[in-house]
């Protein structure tokens, strides 16, 4: 299970309302932050997301409004005793970026896919991958993917009228088979598996394949979507996506739910966004700061 909680969900400058992009994702209690921008700490504490809990952050690209958070939370943690490093996974640059800070054990990500197919970190029963997105020059950047590993659940009614008890049911999740008085008892016949969870997160970016093809049958895309149609040039410009650009991502992914992120100061209300998605993308939501949503 996955707790999202939208941090800031502005797009290079914050408004009164939106503050600069970071989304926590709590799991099992721990929590990974993506992107941590300026004023993130100020929102865990208002949104009650424990600085403690922090097990990781990751950096989808070094431009100032999703990193600079980074210093000021590292700087709490230090008043308040902490020692231990905290892992940051980043792009090339940010051991640069980061160099002052004694309290960080910096991740820089390579773009080769084939060194971004294994995992760049795990978490309670949680893998995150890496994958390169597009958004101009001026260095790398990366979405990321939080992917739950499947989880073995037992029919409670079968398994205890086939005669399992106690340590009996961790045994036959290692053999797959047990004998329990005269009768072999199957692993799958009283036991299915559940599905986990995906969370795919676009960081900055156009629409592009690689995102499309990480976001795969994703339960939930969190995509970059700065600017509406209108502004189409501008997006093109900037390297950015519009809302109808991340709903074609969501539906040609075969997403699960789409939210809005990332989105332009010039947007007080976010409704015309969210009217252009769902064109595309029924399952739309727009992102607010405060917002949560549970996988
Ligand atoms: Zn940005």
């Amino acid at each position: 299970m996955m707790d999202i909680t939208i941090l800031g969900s502005a797009a290079s400058s914050p408004t009164p309302a939106r503050s600069l992009p970071s989304i926590a994702c709590r799991m099992d209690g721990d929590v990974l932050l993506l992107d941590c921008g300026e004023g993130t700490q100020r929102q865990m504490m208002r949104m009650g997301v424990s600085y403690s809990k922090v097990q990781a952050i990751l950096i989808s690209h070094l431009h100032l409004d999703h990193y600079l958070g980074v210093f000021g939370l590292l700087e709490t943690l230090r008043l308040n005793g902490r020692t231990a490093p905290l892992p940051l996974f980043g792009p090339a640059g940010s051991s640069r970026v980061f160099a002052r800070s004694k309290l960080l054990d910096i991740h820089e990500l390579e773009p080769s896919a084939a060194k971004l197919k294994k995992p760049i970190f795990s978490l309670n029963e949680h893998d995150v991958y890496a994958f390169p997105v597009e958004h101009g020059t001026g260095g790398d950047s990366f979405g990321f993917s939080i992917i739950e590993r499947d989880r073995r659940r037992f029919h409670e009614q079968k398994a205890h009228a086939a005669g399992l008890r106690g340590p009996m049911f961790s045994e036959i999740q290692k053999t797959g088979k047990l004998k329990v008085g005269a009768k072999t008892i199957k692993l799958d016949d009283i036991s299915y598996l559940q599905a986990g969870k995906k969370l795919v997160y676009s960081g900055d970016t156009i629409h592009c394949k690689t995102l499309v093809k990480a976001a795969s049958a994703a339960d939930l895309l969190i995509h970059d979507s700065t600017f509406d149609e209108s502004q189409r040039e501008l997006a093109d410009e900037k390297s950015h996506a519009t809302a109808a650009d991340a709903a074609r991502a969501a539906k040609e992914a075969g997403a699960k739910q789409l939210l809005l992120f990332h989105i332009s100061g010039r947007y007080h209300d976010a409704a015309p966004l969210l009217e252009e998605a769902k064109k595309t993308f029924p399952n739309t939501l727009a992102a607010e700061d405060g917002m949560k949503i549970t996988l």
